[in-house]
Order: structure tokens, then sequence, then C-alpha cells
């Protein structure tokens, strides 16, 4: 026992790093390659560390049952993990997560039962239990060989506590991150121990601020406003990026629809628009909720729930959430009926199939279209007959073969998604209606690195590529023509900063609802609307005033159709 504590550590060293490494199924942001073996180790150190304070120097009698109970217990938790990990990644192409757990505990006995019984045969029972003990003792093995080895040689252990250090300082960041940006940088989901921990205290946080918001929803007041005379449509995009739209500059024509509107003047396009946040979830969010941060999400009502107060339907078609047991607000059903008179309940490969399902409805309506747009993998966002662009498009010089591949897809994805804002405004053509397109957050397609996606804005050196996002407003005839001073409003704005956060503000006051929760100067399109305002983007930058800026995107430049 005395020689235990080395070989505890190298074997839970390999446990952890074992186990950690499964996430790379799931495609994790690069860093985690780097960050896991730091953390595996500064995990395995502090349950040596246990270990030791449990058994003492001299282990003997209780110290001594202790520290085996602990060894084993710590084991069997560290097993059943990595297990339940594998089994989710095999199964469902998933880690244990927030959104597993909420699956998890959403499912009644019954559908368990079943569930075990259609999964869990005999076969991979005693499979599983030997490849376990196997495993294991390989790991037990490997820590006592590497121990033995560390006792001749030193420089082992000068590797250990590097090892040690580099998770220290990548959980010192980790820390840094959450206390400034609200944003662990995706660390917590790195190491086993704390994903799981996380997870948990994500669900418990979710359904606590879900429960109050419920309330708060339900007791919100309306006073009566106008009755609804034009049809609001919100285009919830995703991942679209001004530096690949031809709006603001690009020039591959990858928008033959937008750039159309623009010349016939029937789309008014905002230059300077910045979203809060650089993921779906958290930008959802701060849209819905009329609070100033993330911080009052949960003690505001929804801005749907006022429209709905107000009198005006409002209908949900979303290729993105459905309905489910996820505990994430734009899941749960409860809130889903306060907010939505309907809402699709299955997904569509291509935002055209969800789109075609649109049908305007007698009277005037508030339709929000919540698309999967540009989100990666940018291959599957379109159907063949799109691929316009291939990989020789691009400047070779400048970019890898498999980056000019990349960026032809996306730019494939924004051309087929421009054909469904196509499809939104046709239907809408000969109504009095207005279409309101903004992406939930922009993106990175080697922008300024050998990177694409979003999500981590604060590891690039500029922030713009994820933060800036395209917005345009289409109008019809008929609206232009009836109510002029709100075309005036919308084009006079076109040039104003904005912020997304602000978006709730401005659907409030065009669909003239009466409520102490709009805030005019909020709303751009209001007289009193102040531009000056400070954005704040990731809990806690003044994005106006940000370090580093990327080039403006030129506006407005946009390009022929072909
Ligand atoms: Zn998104």
């Amino acid at each position: 026992m005395k020689e235990v504590p080395g070989v505890f550590f190298w074997q839970f060293f390999l446990l952890n790093l074992f186990s950690d490494y499964v996430i790379l199924g799931v495609n994790p942001p690069q860093t985690a390659f780097y960050f896991i073996p730091g953390l595996a180790a500064i995990t395995a150190w502090v349950e040596a560390l246990i270990f030791k304070a449990i058994a003492g120097r001299r282990p003997s009698g209780f110290r001594k049952g202790a520290a085996y109970v602990y060894y084993w217990l710590l084991l069997i938790v560290h097993n059943l993990l990595l297990f339940t990990d594998l089994f989710l990644l095999f199964q469902f192409n998933t880690v244990f997560s927030q959104q597993s757990l909420d699956l998890i505990l959403g499912t009644n006995p019954k559908e368990a039962e079943e569930f075990l019984v259609a999964y869990l045969t005999p076969q991979l029972l005693i499979g599983g239990i030997a490849a376990i003990v196997l495993f294991n003792c390989a790991l037990y093995f490997a820590g006592r060989a590497i121990a033995n080895f560390g006792r001749r040689h030193l420089w082992i252990h000068i590797v250990r506590y590097l090892f040690v250090l580099a998770g220290a300082a990548v959980l010192g960041y980790m820390v840094y991150g959450f206390v400034r940006y609200r944003h662990g940088a995706q660390i917590p989901t790195f190491t086993v121990p704390t994903r799981v921990a996380y997870s948990f205290i994500q669900r418990y946080a979710n359904n606590r601020r879900t429960e109050r918001l419920i309330e708060v929803c339900r007791n919100a007041q309306v006073e009566k406003g106008r009755t609804p005379d034009f049809d609001i449509v919100f285009v919830l995009g995703e991942s679209y990026s001004v530096y690949h739209s031809p709006l603001y500059g690009y020039n591959k024509p990858s928008t033959p629809n937008q750039t159309k509107w623009v010349a016939d003047s029937s789309l008014t396009v905002f230059t300077d628009v910045v979203t809060t946040e650089d993921w779906t979830q958290k930008v959802l969010t701060s849209i819905f909720c009329p609070g100033e941060s993330a911080a009052e999400f949960g003690n505001h009502p929804l801005f749907p729930v006022l429209l709905r107060k107000a009198g005006w339907p409002v209908r949900l078609y979303d290729n993105e959430f459905l309905v489910s047991a996820d505990s994430y607000f734009f899941s749960r059903p409860d809130l889903s009926e306060l907010m939505f008179d309907s809402r699709n309940d299955r997904f569509e490969k291509y935002d055209g199939d969800l789109v075609a399902k649109v049908q305007p409805t007698d009277s005037a309506a508030f339709t929000m279209i919540h698309l999967m747009g540009q989100h990666f993998q940018y291959v599957d966002r379109y159907p063949e007959s799109y691929a316009r662009f291939t990989a020789n498009d691009y400047d070779s010089e400048r970019f890898s073969a498999k980056q000019r591949e990349i960026l032809a897809h996306y730019d494939n994805a924004t051309y087929y998604n421009d054909a469904v804002l196509g499809q939104i405004v046709d239907k809408f053509a000969n109504r009095d209606a207005i279409v309101v397109y903004v992406s939930d957050h922009g993106e990175e397609i080697y922008d300024c690195r050998d990177y694409f996606g979003h999500g981590n804005a604060l590891s690039a050196d500029v922030i713009d590529y994820q933060l800036r996002v395209p917005m345009m407003i289409w109008t019809s005839e008929t609206f232009r023509r009836e109510h002029p001073g709100l075309q005036e409003a919308i084009d006079r704005a076109a040039g104003k900063r904005i912020s997304t956060n602000d978006l709730a503000h401005f659907f409030l006051d065009l669909a003239g609802v009466n409520t102490t929760e709009l805030y005019p100067a909020r709303s751009f399109i209001n007289d009193s609307y102040n531009p000056g305002r400070p954005r704040v983007v990731l809990n806690s930058i003044d994005f106006d005033r940000r370090a580093v800026k990327a080039p403006e995107p030129t506006f407005p430049a946009p390009v022929a159709a072909k």
C-alpha cells in the first residue's frame, strides 16, 4: 500500500484521459484536444490527494478500509460514466450533457424499460462486463509500470507536475471566462466529472428560471392595442456572416434575390447590427426577453406572450428546436403554449421544405420562421441543385484545398438560403406584409485564422466575424403604400447602431402593443430610439469600444446575379 499513491495517480490519470477524450467523438472545439491531458492530470492529482488524506502515512485499520472503499467507489463511478458516454456515443452520437440528461429524466419508466430491453441484450451485458474488467486491469498495470519506472527516472515526476500545472492553468482560464463573460469556453465539458456536474447545474438553473418565467408570462398585463393590420414575418437565420454576404461587399454572387430586392428598393439592409452572443441558445434568450441582459431572463414576459395578449396570432415554424423534454426554454411545452398559437412538430431536411408548410392566414398574424440556414456542416444545408460554387472559385494562394471546399459549401448554403428567403417573400408578396430577417450570430470561415464555425468568438483576435450579423427588412408594395410612416422609419434606421438584444422592443413597437415592457429608446423605428446605448456583447465587452476591429464590411456593393 505504501507505493500505492504513485500507482493511483497514473492509473486514474489514464482513466481520466481515456474518458475525457471520448468527447472527440462529438466534434468538440479544437482546444479540447490540447486541454484534456492537463485537465485529466489535475483531476487525477486531486483524486490522489484525497486518497492520501484518507489513507494517511501508514494505512491501517479503519483508514485502510476507508481508503479501499474510496478507491473502489471512484473506480466504479468513473467506469459507469465512461461506459454511459461510450454507449451514448455509439447509439446516439452524443455524450452525457444537459440535453441528454434532460432526455433521460424526461423519459417515463415504461419507455425506459422498453429502451433497456431493446438495447441491453445479454450478449452486450456479458461482453461489456468482460471489456470493463480487461480495460481496468490494463490501466492498473500500465499505472504500476509508469510508477515503477518513475522511481528510477526523476523526470517522470517533472512531466507529471507539468501536466498538473497545465491543467491548473486551463481551469484558471475557465474561471476567468465565467466571471468575466459567463462563458467557460466549453472547458467544463472537457472532463467527465465537470461535464456531469455542469449538466445537473444547468438543468437545475434552467428549470428554476423557467418556473419563474412562466409565472411572469401568465401575469403579464397588456392594454388592448391596435388590431393586427399587417403580417409580420420574423425570419431568424443561422450562422449567416456579413463578411460572406454580397449585400455587405462579398465578391461572390450568392444572393441573387436579396440583390434584386435591394435594386427594386423593397429590401432595406441594416449595416451595423451586432448580436449579444455567439451561439444560438443564448441569442434566442436575449431576443425573446425584453430585459437588458441575460441576468434578467426570467424577470420579464417573453415578447410573443405580449403579442398574443394584445390580440396577435403568433405562429412558429422552427427547423432547430421542437417541443421536447429539454429544459431549455424554447423546448418547454408549457412555455411554448404561452408563446405560440401553433408550432411544427417535426424537422425538415432543408429549410425550403419547412417554408413550404408556411401558409398566410386569413387575417394578419405574427409568423416566426427559424431556419437552419448556414449552420455547419454547410454541405448538409443545401440540395445538390444549389451547388453553384466549387473549390476552384477560391484563391488557391490564400486557402488550402480543404478550406476552398468548405468555403464553396458555405457559399452554396448562402445561395440556397437566398432561395428560401425568396420562397418566404413570394408567400407574402401580395399581402400587407413585412419580413424581418436577422441571423442569430455570425460565422468565421477562415476570415482571420484556420477555423470555421462559431461559439468561441473570444478565442479569435477579432470578435466581429462571429458577432456582426446581417439584418434586413423586406416590405410588400401594399405595406409601403399603407404605412409610409413606418417604411420611412425603417429606412432611416438602416445605418444606425443596433443590437439584436433590442429586437423585442422593435417587434412590440411595430405591432403596436401597448405595454410597460416596451422601452421606446430600444426600438430602432421609434423617434425616441437611442443608438448611443452601449452594445454589450459576450456579457462584458462594449462592442463599440472593442480593442481590435475587423475591416468594416463595405456597403453597399451588391454583386449582380450571373
Ligand atoms: Zn446559431
